[in-house]
């Protein structure tokens, strides 16, 4: 499945939104978040904390900022591929009508090769040379957040309702309240 990069990190301003940013790459089906900026010790523990308790195999990593056109560089050089997400680029509508995405849909090998970028404050005008695709979720300035869970849910087949291997919580879905169980035998509330 695809990998997400998150380009720049810094503790004190960023660490909700990557955080975020990790959660949500992981429950809409990527393999992974890579992270260029600050090491964020928190992040990684919160996220293994997840991990550990809703399953999967979802990895984290940082790098430095300064590697991010070398990691960009490593990626292509493995003949990945790239999508950027900004609102300057094309719009999703039309991206979904392509018939390069409906290929990277249809093949687990093409989407394990897709990295997909989100930004933070100030995205270097380079990566959109990197990309192979950029793509804006509306033409309007919102959130990386927002941004990366509308894609995921259009790219990833069935992301809205993957089962995680491993999970020792689930959830069971209610109308009335919170219902969450260990194991398919203890139920409480
Ligand atoms: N001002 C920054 C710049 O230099 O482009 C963007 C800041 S924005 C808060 C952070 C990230 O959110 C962007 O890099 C992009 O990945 C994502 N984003 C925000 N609005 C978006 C949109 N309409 N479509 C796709 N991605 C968007």
């Amino acid at each position: 499945m695809v990998t997400v990069f998150r380009l720049g990190h810094r503790i004190f301003r960023d660490k909700r939104v990557t955080t975020h940013l990790a959660l949500v790459a992981r429950a809409f089906g990527s393999a992974g978040i890579r992270i260029a900026g600050e090491t964020d010790e928190n992040i990684i523990k919160s996220v293994f904390k997840v991990v550990s308790e809703w399953g999967g195999d979802f990895s984290i990593e940082f790098l430095p900022y300064e590697d991010w056109t070398q990691f960009l560089e490593d990626w292509k050089q493995k003949k990945g591929k790239i999508v950027h997400l900004t609102m300057y680029g094309e719009n999703i509508q039309d991206f979904q009508s392509n018939e390069q995405f409906k290929m990277l849909q249809s093949s687990r090998e093409a989407l394990k090769q897709l990295l997909v970028i989100v930004g933070g404050e100030k995205v270097p005008a380079k990566v959109f040379h990197y990309a192979d695709w950029n793509i804006a979720v509306t033409n309007q300035p919102h959130s990386e957040v927002g941004s990366l869970a509308i894609f995921l849910e259009k790219l990833i087949p069935n992301s809205l309702e993957i089962n995680f291997s491993n999970s020792k919580k689930k959830i069971k879905p209610s109308v009335e309240g919170k219902k969450t169980y260990f194991d398919e035998s203890e139920l409480y509330e």
